[in-house]
């Protein structure tokens, strides 16, 4: 596996209700290919497994058959303990609805990831999550608990989050769903940058078409497998 591959996904299956009568296949065999620092849209249908695939990308969830490659390592025979590790330093997560902690400022928030990951709180975290927060406009907000912020105010915190162990893939789910236009742009062009200046590979859910035209590329799970390239839309 090239180093230049972030994501390798192959032959992803992933069925819901196993055994019962409700079973039903949502991914039928998805291959993919992320390159380092693409920034590419997911599209489909609501329903269509857009989810499930970025859950299972994100190692939150196992697909029943396929392989899932992050930074060129297979992480089928990973432990939990592995998984969560290769999770935190590898991948960035931003969801539509921001899940910030609402009683943390904005400070602590960007620096759950780090004390995740090395417990106690440091100066240098201090300092790294400031500078996450100055990265993304919101310095003079680093005191503000969550829940006195904007909603596209709330998606920034999130973006220098997810920035926080420097991942080599963001993964968001919309995003940009629940702001209005003005900041849906924003903070799409904020992930842009971010992802040029750094080289952060992003897949990001997305039901707008003028902000998936802004990604490098745009791939659509149709019937549970990416639509092949090139195929009429
Ligand atoms: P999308 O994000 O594209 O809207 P999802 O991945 O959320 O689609 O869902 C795909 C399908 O899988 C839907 O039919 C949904 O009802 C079903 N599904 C999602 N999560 C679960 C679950 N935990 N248990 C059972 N069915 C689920
Ligand atoms: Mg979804």
């Amino acid at each position: 596996m090239a180093a230049t591959v972030v994501l390798h996904l192959q032959g992803i299956r992933k069925s819901y209700a196993i055994g019962t009568p409700a079973e039903t296949e949502v991914l039928h065999g998805v291959d993919l290919d992320l390159a380092r620092g693409e920034f590419c849209a997911l599209m489909g249908a609501s329903g269509s497994g857009k989810s499930t695939l970025l859950n299972i990308v994100g190692l939150l969830d196992r697909p029943d058959a396929g392989h899932v490659l992050i930074d060129g390592q297979d992480t089928a025979g990973l432990g939990e303990a592995e998984l969560t590790h290769l999770r935190g330093r590898a991948i960035g997560f931003i969801f539509q609805y921001h899940y910030l902690i609402s009683a943390f400022t904005a400070l602590e928030n960007v620096m759950m990831p780090m004390l995740l990951e090395r417990g106690r709180a440091n100066e240098a975290m201090v300092e790294r999550a400031r500078a996450l927060l100055d990265q993304v406009g919101l310095l003079p907000w680093q005191n503000n608990r969550a829940t006195a912020l904007s909603g596209g105010q709330q998606q920034r915190v999130a973006i220098a989050r997810s920035l926080a162990l420097r991942p080599s893939l963001i993964l968001a789910d919309e995003p940009t769903g629940n702001l209005d236009t003005k900041s849906a742009d924003g903070v799409f062009s904020l992930m842009r940058q971010v992802n040029r200046e750094q080289g952060t590979a992003v897949l990001m859910v997305t039901h707008n078409h003028e902000l998936a035209a802004r990604c490098d590329r745009i791939v659509k799970l149709v019937d549970g497998r990416i639509e092949a390239p090139g195929a009429p839309t």
